[in-house]
């Protein structure tokens, strides 16, 4: 079974939507780009056509490559003080020059909509989570709506980024699966893949599961954004032969990309009952 992130993220938007229109709230996101990397640039443009399409107002600020981590701070401030913001996503990597760690520190808890902010990753690790990272979010909605329970199953996560691999284990664990994270010094990693009834993989290189890796039926997930050797987009799994063994797979393009912003949507429409409506359900 092909696991069609896109049409899952269709749906979702226009349930979104829906809830968006009969709230009568506006709730609006501003996104943050330091610097000109291209990647970071689409996917900046595809967060807003995102929010356009559900009725959620963006605001788009851009800072110079050479932006001191201060100016970006400075910004950060301005926009968890602005009463017209309910969500902030500063897009990621930024400049060598800016200190991630301390802007995504900066960022209000209750408006950091990827979820990064410490605060709540210490709450979803603590099983209650306010807002979890988009990516990681997203496929557990693809297994939800397909009907892929996780209870009891054995998770394999390769990968321990604080964007995906971490939060990821984080996720499944909640959803009661048996979890284990892999990276890059795990010993005889197949060993531990084989195992897996659900298997994602965060790595970003293009053919790093090989079948031999994948237990048969299981469900796999790729994470992965890489280019094979012809420049085309691929993920971390060797699809076409990996889709023989797996019981359920994502494909890349149009497996996981897709729900990481439809998540970024309904986690910003969220940030705003909470701000506007103490919306007890929200929290
Ligand atoms: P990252 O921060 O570079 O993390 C990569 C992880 O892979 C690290 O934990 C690393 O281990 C591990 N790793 C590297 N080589 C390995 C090996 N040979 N064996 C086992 N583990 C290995 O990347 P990320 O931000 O998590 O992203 C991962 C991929 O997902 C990238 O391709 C990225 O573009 C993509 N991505 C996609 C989306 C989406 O929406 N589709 C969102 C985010 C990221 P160590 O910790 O030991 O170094």
């Amino acid at each position: 079974m092909i696991l069609d992130g896109k049409a899952v993220s269709e749906k979702r938007l226009e349930i979104l939507k829906e809830k968006i229109d009969e709230s009568g709230l506006y709730p609006r996101l501003a996104t943050v780009i330091v610097g000109n990397d291209p990647a970071s640039q689409m996917y900046v443009r595809m967060k807003h056509r995102a929010c356009e399409r559900v009725g959620i107002g963006s605001v788009g600020i851009e800072l110079p490559e050479d932006a001191s981590t201060e100016r970006v701070l400075e910004t950060i401030a301005r926009l968890n003080n602005d009463p017209d913001i309910d969500g902030i996503l500063v897009q990621l990597p930024l400049p060598r020059g800016v200190d991630t760690t301390r802007v995504i520190d900066a960022v209000a808890p209750i408006k950091d909509v990827d979820g990064f902010h410490p605060f709540n990753l210490g709450r979803l690790l603590a099983g209650k989570p306010v807002y979890a990272p988009c990516t990681p979010q997203g496929i557990m909605t693809i297994l939800d709506e397909y009907g892929i329970p996780a209870r009891g199953q054995r998770a394999v996560v390769v990968g321990r980024s604080i964007d995906v691999g971490r939060p990821m284990a984080a996720l499944l664990l909640n959803a009661d699966a048996t979890v284990t994270i892999c990276h890059s010094k795990t010993r005889n990693i197949e060993d531990e893949t084989r195992n897996a009834d659900i298997l994602v993989s965060a790595v970003g290189r293009a053919k790093f599961v090989r079948p031999e890796m994948v237990k048969v039926g299981a469900t796999v997930i790729d994470v992965g954004i890489n280019y094979d050797e012809q420049g085309k987009l691929c993920g971390d799994i060797d699809f076409e032969a990996v889709r023989e063994r797996a019981g359920a797979i994502t494909p890349v393009p149009g497996g996981v990309g897709p729900m990481t912003i439809a998540t970024l949507m309904e986690n910003t429409f969220k940030a705003a009952r909470l701000r506007t409506c103490c919306d007890e359900t929200a929290r």
